[in-house]
């Protein structure tokens, strides 16, 4: 069998057989990528906690059939104070929520993992916040081809009169085009949108805005329109 080196930040994992897991992880090189962690169920598993969620990890893999299996994981990024509180855990799962619907098996992914490793890497030095995964999702979107425009109106490219947002049209739209299409967006909204489509996720700003709310909602409902599913664990900044 071919031994091989790949590396990738952990997703998720599922249980294989009696004592196995199936680790799914983003590498930058192959896309998705689903490889078996034989005994890591029992309670002296030599791998320890090093194939948990939300780790980069290099990895020596044997080649197998259908199933790569981990012969070797050396811990790259452990993302430790991510891990200490429950909000930051939410929004990190989010984002591997996200990565994970879009990311394809065997096609490199060099944008989505560094996407990926920037939000941990945010979520690892600060709080979590709802901007943070705003504009990850917004970025998300533009590394997906999809980004919404929000500068301009997405049917005629007009830049006055752009007061709604239309799922359906991809992003803002004026009054002239779509006078009752999509929802309304506030004084303020727009430009508070493109501002976090834009940004550096290490350097948003620590205070939650009074847009931050909406513009979240905003952004979820456009991406799970354009992903065509839910984004199941964002359902806690409901309410
Ligand atoms: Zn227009």
């Amino acid at each position: 069998m071919a031994l091989r080196h790949d590396q990738g930040i952990v997703l998720r994992g599922y249980p294989f057989g009696e004592a196995d897991r199936v680790v799914v992880l983003l590498s930058p090189n192959h896309g998705k990528l689903r490889a078996v962690a034989k005994g890591i169920r029992k309670t002296k598993s030599r791998f320890g906690g090093r194939l948990e969620p939300f780790t980069h990890v290099d990895l020596l893999l044997y080649e197998g059939r259908n199933l790569d299996t981990i012969t070797q994981v050396s811990v790259v990024e452990p993302f430790p104070h991510l891990r200490l509180d429950l909000d930051r855990v939410v929004a990190a799962g989010t984002m591997v929520e996200a990565i994970d619907a879009v990311a394809q098996e065997g096609e490199a992914s060099h944008r989505l993992f560094l996407l990926l490793q920037r939000g941990l890497r945010a979520l690892e030095a600060g709080p979590a916040q709802a901007d943070l995964v705003s504009a990850f999702l917004l970025k998300l979107a533009e590394v997906l081809g999809l980004a919404p425009a929000l500068v301009a109106c997405a049917e005629c490219g007009s830049t006055s009169d752009i007061h709604r947002f239309s799922l359906a049209s991809g992003g803002v739209v004026c009054t002239r085009c779509s006078p009752d299409r999509g929802v309304k967006l506030r004084d303020g909204l727009t430009d508070y949108l493109a501002a976090l489509a834009s940004a550096d996720l290490g350097k948003l700003p620590p205070d939650s805005s009074e847009f931050s709310g909406e513009a979240m909602g905003i952004t979820r409902r456009f991406v799970e329109y354009h992903l065509e599913r839910r984004l199941e664990s964002l359902s806690v900044f409901d309410g």
